[in-house]
Order: structure tokens, then sequence, then C-alpha cells
């Protein structure tokens, strides 16, 4: 079972410090895409049937340089908060609702799964356009040369 899913028996009455190393298929991520797996340090405090996380995930993606094409690793981070309340049948419905609407999970009393938390956290941190550097010069329009290895001996 991957450390994502937190064992609300294991934590102590008030705050636990809780850190994860995970390779991203734990999440539902590919781990060809986040090579170096993924990171979190997270403060957990358990109130009653209350749990709430905060913390923060860190992870790299590989992305694709939208100027010139190359791989590279790009360094995520962000920050996650979770509220988590007791699930029961009989709301299950007004549950689905709350956690479409506000974030707010459900655990089973058992365990609390942090994984599509982190998995989404982590999407969202992505780039639209990614380059691999702020001034990346990208392909020659005429030659379709990396740039970035120097001039490609066409005319500006
Ligand atoms: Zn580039
Ligand atoms: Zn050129």
């Amino acid at each position: 079972m991957t450390d994502f899913i937190i064992d609300l028996a294991t934590l102590k009455p008030t705050l636990n410090r809780v850190e994860v190393e995970e390779p991203a298929h734990e999440v539902g991520l590919v781990d060809a895409d986040w090579p170096g797996g993924i990171r979190a340090d997270l403060r957990v405090e358990k109130s009653g049937d209350r749990v709430s996380v905060r913390g923060s995930v860190t992870s790299s993606a590989r992305l694709e340089c939208v100027r010139c094409l190359r791989a590279f690793d790009l360094e995520v981070s962000g920050d996650l908060t979770v509220f988590a309340e007791r699930s029961t049948a009989a709301k299950r419905a007004e549950q689905e609702a709350l956690e479409r609407d506000n974030y707010m999970s459900f655990h089973d009393g058992r365990r609390l799964d942090l994984c599509d938390a982190v998995r989404e956290l982590l999407l969202l941190e992505l780039p639209i356009s990614p380059h691999c550097r702020e001034d990346c010069p990208g392909l020659c329009r005429k030659c379709g040369a990396d740039l970035n290895d120097g001039p490609c001996g066409c005319a500006v």
C-alpha cells in the first residue's frame, strides 16, 4: 500500500509529521513523465473524526520544450490542503457533491487516501506551454536546426 494512503490508526491524537516518498505510479501518474518520484512533507492533524492535511508536494516532470522540442525536467511543487470527514453511507450523494465543489474529502475511519489530491495538484502545477529555459531560441524556421547549439548559418 502506498504511503499516500494514510493509516489513521497510526496517527497520534495531535499533530503528526508525515513524510512520503513514492514513485509516480502510486498516485496514478506515469513514472516516465515523473522520473524522480514524488515527495511530500505533510502535517496531519486528527481531531475526532476530522482529519486535516497540510504540506508541500514536490516532484519533477519530464516535459517537452514547445520551442526546441527537447525533453527537460522541471521541478514542480505545490501546497496540499485536504480536509476530510468520516463518511457515512446515508450522506453519500451529499458527500459526492461536496467533494466536487469544496475539495472536501472523506475517509472511512481507517484510511485517508491522498492519491487523487496529490495527482491533481501536480497536474495543475504544470505549465501550459513549457520552455526548457526562459530564453530558449527554439528551432530555425528555415533549416530546423536547434539554435541552442549555436547559429545555424541561415541569414536572419
Ligand atoms: Zn527549448
Ligand atoms: Zn537555419
